[in-house]
């Protein structure tokens, strides 16, 4: 997430907070400065891997912004997302790009409460991606309305933001 101290931009991601909400990523990775300044501030995961990481939804992500942004570990000072390049590059209008996020924002929402809670660690997006291609039919006919969310979430998230459903927020540190 990008928004902070205000410029043009800050108000795009003031009103997503889906690269910090769960709704895109699993998790984000630090490096080991980072790990052992802002550890007990982030919802840290397990060492199983060579570098340490925190997860998504994350802690500092108090519903409206990072609450922790001028400290914010530097893999999310370096994310961008297609929609946030493409305003920043002036090839898309903010405020349109705004009603977007918006727009998601409320699929996300409505989506993640029908779904329920998930015991594996997926971000919405991957269940997401996952339902709309594995179950589309039956899911339609179990609940219209939930299924034209889902697709319509996919068709945004893709077209509009520009992720992929990997699960880690891209950008780690070499
Ligand atoms: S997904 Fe893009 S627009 Fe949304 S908060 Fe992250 S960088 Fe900003
Ligand atoms: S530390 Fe801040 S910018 Fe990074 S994922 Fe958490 S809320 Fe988002």
């Amino acid at each position: 997430m990008r928004s902070g101290p205000l410029d043009e931009l800050s108000a795009l991601c003031l009103a997503c907070g889906a690269c910090c909400d769960g709704t895109l990523f699993t998790h984000a990775e630090l490096d080991a400065d980072e790990s052992a300044r802002l550890g007990a501030r982030l919802r840290m995961l397990p060492l199983s891997s060579e570098r340490p990481a925190f997860a998504q939804p994350c802690s500092a992500h108090d519903g409206a912004g990072c609450t922790l942004y001028e400290q914010r570990p530097s893999v999310c000072s370096r994310y961008r997302c297609e929609l946030y390049k493409a305003c920043e590059a002036k090839t898309a209008k903010v405020d349109a790009s705004i009603a977007l996020v918006r727009r998601i924002k409320v699929l996300a929402a409505r989506v993640r409460e029908k779904l329920g809670s998930d015991d594996t660690p997926r971000s919405l997006w991957q269940r997401v991606a996952t339902l709309g291609s594995t179950t589309s039919a039956e899911l339609a006919a179990r609940d219209p309305d939930l299924a034209m969310d889902i697709a319509e979430l996919a068709l945004r998230v893709k077209r509009d933001l520009g992720v992929a459903p990997d699960g880690k927020l891209p950008g780690s540190s070499p």
